[in-house]
């Protein structure tokens, strides 16, 4: 009786396994499959690239709150609770994605001075040098709104002048937060000030998203709620995937340029 026991229990740990090995499988090709359909949009060439990393910036932190909700909760936690939705979600894509802060604190350097002025031109220049470490990635700050008047509501994405596939990310964006959470939103998406230091100093494509108004009570209650965070994080991430091959379409590579041209000579 013990032995016929023994037998089932290897049999239902076989059975299991195989059935594990064979779900695992099936995620395997599934997520590999899903990684060419996106791939294969991003060259003529038909031949697989890396997708660009994403240098992605939660902001304010630390000694630096940002914008402040009627109950007192700081914009800098809500920026990092919508990153750490993000980064899973833009890796699920294909994406690598860098942060610029992981944790509360903001980012200044220890020498930076004790003035709230001098920590925060160093937490910027440092964010800035994160950015420019990184030639040919795309920069997405995350920021929340607040203005007096109480009525100012919607997501308004910011780009920066000097590429100008930024201007077309950050479009396409406004356009997706409209079609998919706030058909209300009349908002356009606006070319960076002088005021928004990383935009202006950025030299790639670089957005920055101000997901709502904490001034506005229900937008609040929503920029709050992780259902909205998550809702919100996969209109951005599946926005800039669709939108990358147009993003990086304008620039094509010497390496592809000489995989075209050997391709023509061939057939
Ligand atoms: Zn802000």
């Amino acid at each position: 009786m013990e032995k016929r026991t023994d037998k089932a229990t290897k049999q239902i740990r076989l059975l299991v396994s195989v059935f594990l090995s064979l779900l695992g499988l099936i995620a395997l090709f599934l997520i590999f499959f899903y990684l060419m359909q996106g791939e294969g949009q991003l060259s003529a060439g038909g031949s697989i690239h890396e997708k660009p990393l994403i240098v992605l910036d939660a902001g304010h932190g630390g000694f630096d709150g940002g914008a402040v909700a009627p109950d007192g909760m700081a914009e800098a936690e809500i920026n990092l609770a919508f990153c750490r939705i993000l980064k899973p979600i833009l890796e699920s894509y294909g994406f690598e994605v860098l942060l610029t802060r992981k944790d509360a604190s903001s980012l200044e350097k220890p020498d930076a001075g004790s003035t709230i002025r001098a920590k925060k031109r160093s937490d910027m220049q440092n964010r800035l040098e994160m950015m420019q470490a990184q030639p040919g990635s795309i920069f997405i700050s995350i920021h929340q709104n607040a203005s007096p008047y109480r009525s100012a509501n919607g997501s308004v994405v910011y780009y920066s002048v000097s590429d100008p596939a930024s201007k077309q990310l950050a479009e396409a964006l406004q356009a997706a937060f409209i079609a998919y959470l706030q058909p209300e939103n009349k908002r356009t998406a606006v070319a960076a000030g002088s005021n928004l230091y990383l935009l202006k100093n950025a030299t790639g494509i670089a957005v920055l998203v101000e997901c709502g108004f904490l001034s506005h009570a229900e937008e609040y209650q929503k920029l709050k709620e992780s259902d909205y965070q998550k809702a919100f994080c996969l209109t951005l991430a599946h926005t800039l995937a669709k939108e990358l091959p147009q993003l990086v379409g304008g620039e094509t590579s010497s390496q592809q340029q000489e995989e075209i041209s050997s391709e023509s000579i061939s057939s």
